[in-house]
């Protein structure tokens, strides 16, 4: 049936119940009376529907914590209609703060900045890498134009010009940043920024790194085509003079060869697949070896000693033996006739310990935070006529980094130097 039929009938009953039992006891008690109790009957019906108007006004007022009343007659219908509505609109509430929520949390994981701006630039909302990158603030800045509070130039005109199709690259606060405009639903926009800084500073120490390497090698291919070139066109040159010329190829070659080992070496460590291959070390027989090479080196200029008092450790053999051979060798290469070098090998609170001390040429202050860079020399001339190729301490730093430990350089100008390599406690072998 109709929902309006059912209001208009139970409407017309409750009316005509009341008109009937008035118009019985007007028949029984007199007209009067009959007609007053109709009009207390019909006042009653109307102190009924309006109690159920202001219950409806009251929790229309506060729909959440007034209860909603229950109806009679029509009413029933109209209160369970609303509760309905209600329950609907409670659920379409919940979903959306759940969506905005899974919202606000995806763009907070976003590795990038992003900032939705109104159509005149005014801060609606940003996530905390913007906040970030562009130094904003949202509670702070919420409403504020967007140019007000990035403030570089080259912002600001690309905002006031308006071409989005290209990106803009942005330098601000250390940081370069590549910026998208993308303008949205008409009234809004969205500003990405996406950090280019880490990447640049790699793209510039590989482009670094290349002109080093190449200007390296470049000196001695020089020096060998020099030779080869007074060889072809002086066929019958002097034999001791040629001998000398060959003497110096070699020479040369062997600088070459030194490089292009050194860097093998370094990528090799540098590349993330290979893994280090864990394996006990006998530290006193690869100590007592590297004492020898470095008392060969030194034929008999220096007083080379070893103290050693420590553990075996665990790690790549050939990688320690390297890192550890390319310091004793700077100590006897940097350290004139009759220095001493000491190598101490011992255990300490904070885990084994190796020091390589010299009393050499030693090492101005402004030098020691960047030895460890590749081709980085104090003394170019000193480093290539000791048959340095400027990667040893290089080499150094990426095997520790791989064992975990750390370097520490120590050292003054004409006093000498003490190199020291702290590895971490649980670098003790405990297998056999
Ligand atoms: P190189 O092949 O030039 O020796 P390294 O990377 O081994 O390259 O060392 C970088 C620089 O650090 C050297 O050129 C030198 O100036 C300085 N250096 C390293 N070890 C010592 C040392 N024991 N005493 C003085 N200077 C040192």
């Amino acid at each position: 049936m109709h929902p309006h039929l059912v209001f208009w009938i139970s409407a017309a009953l409750r009316i005509a119940i009341v008109l009937g039992a008035a118009a019985t006891c007007g028949y029984f008690f007199g007209t009067l009376t009959g007609l007053v109790l109709a009009l207390l009957g019909m006042l009653t019906l109307i102190v009924v529907q309006l109690q159920y108007l202001l219950n409806l006004s009251d929790w229309l007022d506060n729909p959440n914590s007034a209860r909603l009343p229950d109806g009679w007659g029509a009413w029933t219908e109209i209160f369970s209609r609303l509760y309905k509505l209600r329950r609907g609109d409670e659920k379409n509430q919940t979903e959306l703060a759940e969506w905005l929520a899974r919202f606000r949390q995806a763009m907070t994981l976003l590795p990038d900045g992003v900032v939705i701006m109104d159509d005149v630039m005014f801060l609606e909302w940003c996530n905390p890498i913007a906040e970030r990158d562009l130094g904003l603030d949202l509670k702070r800045d919420k409403g504020m134009r967007v140019t007000n509070l990035v403030r570089a130039p080259e912002f600001i005109d690309y905002i006031i010009l308006g071409r989005y199709d290209t990106p803009l690259v942005l330098s601000v606060r250390d940081r370069k940043l590549i910026v998208h405009v993308i303008p949205f639903e008409n009234r809004r926009q969205i500003l990405v920024t996406h950090d280019i800084t880490e990447s640049e500073r790699i793209d510039m120490m590989r482009r670094d790194f290349i002109a080093n390497a190449s200007h390296e090698l470049r000196t001695p291919l020089t020096v060998i085509n020099g030779f080869l070139e007074i060889a072809s066109m002086q066929p019958d040159l002097e034999v001791s003079i040629r001998s000398s010329h060959v003497k110096l190829m070699v020479e040369q070659g062997e600088r070459m060869q030194r490089l292009v080992e050194d860097m093998l070496t370094l990528s090799r460590l540098e590349s993330t697949e290979f893994q280090v291959r864990s394996e006990r070390i006998d530290m006193e027989m690869m100590l007592r070896h590297i004492l020898q090479e470095a008392q060969a080196l030194s034929a008999g200029k220096h007083q080379i000693s070893l103290e050693f008092d420590g553990p075996d450790i665990s790690g790549s053999s050939d990688e320690i033996r390297s890192a550890i051979s390319n310091l004793v060798t700077n100590a006897v290469r940097y350290t004139p006739e009759h220095g001493a070098i000491k190598m101490i090998w011992k255990n300490s609170p904070q885990g084994p310990k190796l020091i390589v001390q010299d009393n050499g040429i030693g090492i101005n202050q402004e030098h020691i935070s960047r030895l460890t860079e590749r081709f980085y020399r104090v003394d170019k001339s000193r480093s290539r006529e000791t048959q340095g190729t400027g990667l040893g301490l290089a080499i150094v730093k990426h095997v520790l980094i791989r064992h975990d430990a750390q370097l520490l350089i120590e050292s003054h100008l004409g006093e000498g130097s003490k190199f020291s390599v702290q590895f971490p406690r649980n670098a003790v072998a405990t297998i056999e």
